[in-house]
């Protein structure tokens, strides 16, 4: 185990000695770990409770509109972006999703958005998000009870609300280990264990091991802090997901399928109850 304060007392950090860690390892876009997508500001970092906020329309595209704050999440990390509504007076625009262009991060609508300087409400679809935020919080459990009881490490992964899939470094998977490993992870979900979300100043990150491997030094120069997701005793990885508060909020999980997908990566296919 490795400790870690950090200067100002803001947190510590215990964390395991671990080569690689979750699907985010895999840091494919770098835009997931700041706070700021070129002018808008990513509530969802900072407060993944959050459902609703007030906001103003900075630019419009073609596909929709650049607004200065959102609560919708932009999609990255393996979990995708949010739907929902804009509401100005008593107009209602539809957000299908969202996706960034040229460094924007646009709100897509169909047909004709809000112009410019208009003032909206933001209304993410919170049953979906709320079933992502436990998605990706199960994973997290999964990739974390793999990496501290088998030291193997995650190769891939992907989720969808209710329902994920996760690739790890194994030679084998049978039936029994399937249903041992669900026994497992529930056990982490039973255990109630807080899920914290931090910042760390760059060079703090840069030496902690669970940070180093997730390629955290691929981050561009200019970001200078490097957003954490810990559930506390069990896993620690840089992320710019969003999460539930505790690992009882996941619920109950079920390891739905096992398959190979060649030498040394094996699949587990998870489920979660909608609750
Ligand atoms: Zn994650």
């Amino acid at each position: 185990m490795h400790n870690l304060a950090v200067s100002g007392g803001y947190w510590n950090l215990r964390v395991a000695q671990k080569p690689k860690t979750c699907l985010e390892a895999r840091v494919d876009n770098c835009e997931k770990m700041v706070k700021r997508v070129g002018l808008t500001e990513i509530i969802a970092h900072k407060d993944a409770y959050l459902k609703e906020t007030d906001s103003t329309v900075v630019a419009v595209w073609p596909e929709g509109v650049v607004l200065d704050r959102t609560v919708f999440y932009p999609g990255g990390g393996g979990q995708p972006p949010d739907s929902g509504t804009l509401v100005s007076g008593d107009r209602e625009y539809r957000v299908s999703g969202l996706k960034r262009l040229d460094g924007s991060l646009v709100h897509l609508i169909d047909g004709d958005g809000p112009d410019k300087g208009t003032t909206i409400h933001g209304i993410v679809d919170w049953d979906r998000r709320y079933q992502l935020m436990r998605t990706h919080s199960a994973l997290h459990i999964l990739c974390g009870v793999i990496w501290r009881d088998l030291g193997v490490s995650v190769t891939g992964g992907n989720m969808k609300p209710l329902a994920a899939r996760m690739d790890f470094d194994l030679a084998e998977m049978s039936a029994d280990f399937a249903e041992q490993m669900e026994e497992t992870i529930n056990r982490e979900v039973a255990a109630e264990r807080d899920i914290r979300v931090g910042l760390l100043p760059r060079d703090e990150a840069m030496k902690v091991p669970d940070l180093i491997r997730t390629k955290i030094n691929l981050l561009p120069p200019q970001i200078t802090e490097v957003r954490t997701v810990e559930i506390v005793g069990l896993d620690l990885q840089a992320d710019g997901g969003t999460h539930v508060a505790n690992t009882r909020e996941v619920g109950h999980i079920r390891i739905v399928g096992h398959e190979s997908k060649g030498k040394g990566n094996k699949r587990l296919r998870i489920a979660l109850d909608s609750q």
